[in-house]
């Protein structure tokens, strides 16, 4: 066997066990450990922590950015789903592009923003090799959505605001769902629900991610 085939061999190895993890640590929905089993987390991270790619940790992506916890990524997309369709999808904070990556396999379309614009076109480089045809990429500041593409079924925040960003309710589609992570210390996840014009939040646990930041870079 050559290497290639031999390394292609030993990611699949370590992703099926993270995805044996993530059934232990309570992940339930198949369409979404699926989605984890087939996106190679390796290809997403920067070459000298490929080795830690499927530990359940957050890694450095530069930029003072980090790559999600596998965990977190899942248990987020499957509270989004709760059996439903994700239908139209925007997530905030793209970094590398992996959490993109396993939305889309999961949503019919994805819109990922990202602030900063040299992590933009590596994720854009990262999801190139995995030709997803439902992903699209975008540069700009996430606070704003992005009303060129809205109303949303699913919102999906990567970085925690101080408060839930008006513009992120408004986009959400009647019956959509927005989570994100709210507070700066002290983080929780909140659900956001929308029927017709009101809005129903759900605080749920404990987080940390990096800061919602406003503008572009
Ligand atoms: N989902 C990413 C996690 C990236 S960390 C992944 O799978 O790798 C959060 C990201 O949010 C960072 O890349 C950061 O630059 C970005 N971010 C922070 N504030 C933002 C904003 N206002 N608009 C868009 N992206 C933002």
């Amino acid at each position: 066997m050559n290497m290639a085939l031999a390394d292609a061999g030993r990611a699949m190895r370590a992703r099926a066990r993270m995805v044996e993890r993530l059934r232990s640590q309570g992940v339930k929905d198949e369409k979404v450990l699926a989605a984890m089993m087939q996106v190679p987390r390796h290809q997403f991270v920067q070459e000298g922590l490929a080795y830690g790619a499927y530990d359940d940790t957050a890694l450095p992506i530069g930029f003072q950015q980090t790559i999600s916890q596998p965990f977190v990524v899942a248990r987020m997309i499957e509270i989004l789903r709760n059996g439903r369709e994700l239908g139209r999808t925007l997530e905030v904070g793209a970094g590398c592009g992996y959490q993109a990556a396993v939305l889309s396999f999961v949503a019919t379309e994805v819109y990922a923003v990202e602030r900063i614009r040299p992590l933009l076109d590596r994720a854009r480089e990262n999801l190139r090799t995995l030709r997803r045809p439902n992903v699209r990429l975008k540069h700009a500041d996430g606070n704003l959505g992005l009303p060129e593409a809205a109303p949303f079924d699913t919102i999906i925040v990567a970085a925690a605001a101080p408060t839930v960003p008006q513009a992120l309710k408004d986009q959400l589609a009647p019956g959509g769902r927005l989570m994100i992570p709210v507070g700066t210390a002290d983080q929780r996840l909140v659900l956001v629900e929308r029927h017709g014009a009101t809005f129903r939040e759900s605080r749920l646990e404990a987080v940390r991610f990096v800061p919602l930041l406003t503008g572009t870079e």
